[in-house]
């Protein structure tokens, strides 16, 4: 039978669901995508709080993001794409070091000589290693996948380089431990940047990167407030589909199926899935963070856009971002606004804590830090939200799991997954492992 009419259901409409649902839907299938939240973009969402622009989750796209900028243009959104004008900067003893992801990262004078001797180092290892470093196969560098960050930096690099040149971003972007992160993962990301002669560039959109969400969500047959709850196979072929709107029950029944949650939510969804599958969606583990917003009136200095903060000066403030810095519009004129993050250990040790306490913590450190971005005596709004799973944990022994997936041991005929636990942590990630599960569904539908 051809795709045309063929039932497709997309569980999840986070961006690697859109996605798999935008490529299913170009070729003919009638795809329906349910998305338990009350808006699309999952760890894709722009807030609007009194005039101002709030990234709740992903801040930034990355001109590696190759597939994603396509799809930015495709959706006629290219005119909307911003660069952001300045790097991030970690902060050390009240000072500011820009850290331009680019060979020049190699001379920052944030370690002194002998350090840098080691990060040459570094360098080296990545290019003997660059064969396995696609950012779009991140299973290719399963045989880096054997030490952590931690591990690998102690014994080939310096504790000075691992503390205040590699955690901290690791930190500030991924809440991530160099302890439980994976040196296949460093060498991937550090590649993304270093194989640019001119550095990274990073991008952000006129209304913030809720509009990618809200443009590929546009043309999709999408319920919001749908939550599934159970997929189970058809007597004969294919799945039904049992979930809950609010009250009310519903029922469907699909030729085929792509979960597009995160990994944990799977054994849940899939209760008859095998013991392998089963481990498989269970090792993998996720940070967590909390954001705290604070708007003020007037302006913060535009020194940067982001702060990272080593873990040897704060356990718990991972990073600080000024989204006007991004993106002027982000705030009205005379208004401004810090994003602060809490490290992933911090989140996870103060996830009891109420609110109002932990913002305090969180100002409190951020005035001992850098007292001039405190934004306590110019506050007009703030909002704290708690984000339990921010991403996907590249820890050692994940690379040997994608290599198991990606040689085809865990999808079934008509079941496919997408997520960034599978192409990678970010944007760019999440799409592309979309649109290769919508690939391979089209290429089993066809010949079913
Ligand atoms: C704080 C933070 C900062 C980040 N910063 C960046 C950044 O700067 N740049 C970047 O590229 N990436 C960044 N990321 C990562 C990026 O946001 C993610 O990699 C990407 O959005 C993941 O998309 P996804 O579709 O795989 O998953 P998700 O966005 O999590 O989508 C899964 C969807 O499934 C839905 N769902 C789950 N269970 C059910 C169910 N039972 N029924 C129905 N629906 C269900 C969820 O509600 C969700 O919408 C950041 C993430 C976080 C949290």
């Amino acid at each position: 039978m051809a795709i045309f009419r063929r039932k497709v259901v997309v569980i999840g409409g986070g961006v690697a669901g859109l996605a798999a649902a935008r490529r299913l839907r170009l070729a003919g299938a009638e795809v329906t995508v349910l998305e338990r939240g009350s808006a699309p973009g999952g760890r894709v969402q722009t807030l609007q709080v009194e005039g101002c622009r709030i990234e709740l989750g992903a801040e930034f796209l990355a001109d590696f993001y190759t597939r994603t900028l396509e799809l930015v243009r495709e959706l006629g959104l290219a005119g909307e794409l911003r660069r952001i004008p300045r790097s991030a900067a970690t902060l050390r003893a009240g000072r500011l070091y820009p850290l331009w992801p680019n060979v020049t990262a190699a001379l920052t004078p944030l370690v002194g000589p002998r350090h840098k001797v080691a990060l040459s180092y570094l360098v080296g290892a990545l290019a003997r290693h660059r064969a396995r470093l696609d950012t779009h196969a991140f299973h290719k560098a399963y045989a880096l996948d054997d030490v952590s960050v931690a591990e690998y930096a102690r014994a080939h690099l310096s504790e000075e380089v691992l503390e205040y040149v590699l955690q901290p971003p690791l930190s500030g972007i991924f809440y991530w431990a160099p302890e439980r992160t994976s040196r296949a993962l460093l060498f991937l990301a550090l590649w993304a940047g270093l194989s640019r002669p001119a550095g990274m560039r990073l991008y952000t959109l006129r209304e913030g990167l809720g509009q990618l969400a809200s443009a590929l969500a546009a043309s999709q047959n999408l319920r919001l407030g749908a939550e599934v709850e159970a997929v189970m196979p058809g007597p004969s072929k294919g799945y039904t589909i049992y979930g809950r709107c609010g009250e009310t029950a519903f029922t469907l029944v699909a030729d085929a199926v792509v979960v597009a949650t995160t990994a944990s939510a799977v054994p849940r969804l899939l209760p008859w899935l095998d013991e392998r599958q089963r481990a498989f969606f269970s090792a993998v583990t996720y940070s967590m963070t909390t954001l705290l917003a604070v708007g003020i009136r007037g302006r913060f200095p535009r020194l940067t856009y982001g702060m990272f903060f080593p873990r040897r000066e704060t356990p718990f403030l991972a990073a600080a971002t000024l989204p006007t810095v991004k993106e002027p519009g982000f705030a009205p004129p005379d208004r401004d606004v810090i994003c602060l993050r809490l490290s992933g250990l911090a989140a996870a040790a103060l996830r009891e804590c109420a609110d109002d306490t932990l913002a305090c913590l969180m100002l409190a450190e951020l005035r001992r830090l850098a007292p001039g971005f405190d934004p306590t005596p110019r506050r007009v709004f703030q909002r704290l939200y708690r984000c339990a799973e921010a991403l996907p944990e590249f820890d050692v022994g994940h690379f040997h799991r994608l290599q198991t997936f990606a040689s085809g041991a865990i999808e079934a005929p008509s079941l496919a997954f997408a997520g960034d636990y599978l192409g990678g942590p970010f944007i760019e990630g999440a799409i592309v492992s979309g649109e290769g599960a919508a690939e391979r569904l089209l290429g089993h539908l066809r010949s079913d």
